[in-house]
């Protein structure tokens, strides 16, 4: 079993319009951009990071905003909730603030225990803010959003399958413990993590695929320290018959992927070198950043990206 998983590092999802996408994240929800650079395998493409003030594991929301892209279709297959945790008896000032600026979506209720609001992002993605009572990370503080309500991270992310059973198994495998049900939901918690701690698995096998598109998921990322424990939870998993990649290097992480039986696609990726590589923490994410094979290209690549600002 591995035992060097420390809970979520990042999430990544896809969206259609990059400034819109900006404004939702930073603006609405107070998220920090922590880095501003492309996807490393299609430079016409921003890749937004937002999160916490370091960009931590465990904090940070990415996006891949492809201009104009059609919305995805939910379904099974894919995470279908985005959990931030946000300090108890704040539900009220987020439902004000989302009903104020037009947040779709919104609906209240509890989850194992917690009291939970649902909404969606500007693209119909399912998130939700998840009050926790316990969570003593520290949040990024933006404007109009005071620190008694600021978002902490992530809580965790919850699974829309048709059959949980395999990604039971795995995330048994992966160190994840079974905590609890409820209805079709079933919980699992990572011990000793970084706060971004639960995966929700909810069953639903009558319900068709997830047609992936602007607003779904397109991938969940999970935290090891180090680029060491990151080849021994490779060769775990390898040696248990998932198919992984090598490692990638994606400049602010070492990056490895593994399709997973119930259909989401995981990555497990380390804390190190972080995003303060090649800026410094006070500036992170105001200058477009660029992996070194595209510098080169950086006037062109600048020109085709429409500015976030307005
Ligand atoms: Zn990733």
């Amino acid at each position: 079993m591995i035992k060097d998983i420390k809970g979520l590092h990042h999430i990544t999802s896809m969206a259609s319009d990059a400034r819109q996408n900006n404004r939702f994240f930073t603006e609405t929800l107070g998220l920090r951009r922590v880095k501003q650079t492309v996807n490393f395998d299609d430079p016409s493409v921003y890749h937004l990071y937002y999160g916490d003030e370091n960009g931590s594991a465990g904090s940070v929301m990415t996006y891949f905003p492809f201009q104009n892209m059609m919305l995805g279709r939910p379904g099974v297959g894919e995470v279908s909730e985005t959990q931030f945790s946000v300090p108890k008896g704040s539900l009220k000032f987020w439902q004000d603030r989302f009903t104020a600026q037009g947040v779709d979506g919104l609906e209240t209720d509890t989850a194992f225990g917690a009291n939970r609001l649902r909404f969606m992002g500007p693209d119909g993605d399912g998130l939700a803010l998840i009050e926790s009572a316990d969570d003593n990370r520290a949040p990024w503080l933006a404007e109009g959003i005071p620190d008694d309500a600021a978002i902490r991270g992530f809580a965790g992310a919850r699974f829309s399958l048709n059959n949980t059973g395999a990604t039971e198994e795995l995330l048994g495998f992966m160190g994840y413990q079974r905590a609890d049900s409820e209805g079709d939901v079933t919980r699992f918690i990572i011990p000793d993590g970084n706060g971004a701690d639960t995966i929700d698995l909810t069953a639903l096998p009558k319900i068709p695929f997830a047609r992936p598109g602007a607003g779904s998921v397109h991938h969940i990322a999970f935290a090891v320290d180090n680029r060491e424990k990151q080849l021994e939870v490779r060769k775990a998993l390898m040696d248990t018959g998932y198919q992984v990649t090598p490692v990638i290097d994606r400049d602010y992480f070492w990056a490895i992927y593994f399709r997973t039986p119930g259909g989401v696609l995981f990555e497990v990726a380390t804390n190190e070198p972080g995003f303060n590589r090649d800026e410094d923490t006070a500036h992170l994410g105001e200058a477009l950043k660029l992996p070194s094979r595209y510098e080169d290209f950086r006037d062109q690549i600048q020109t085709n990206l429409a500015p976030l600002a307005a």
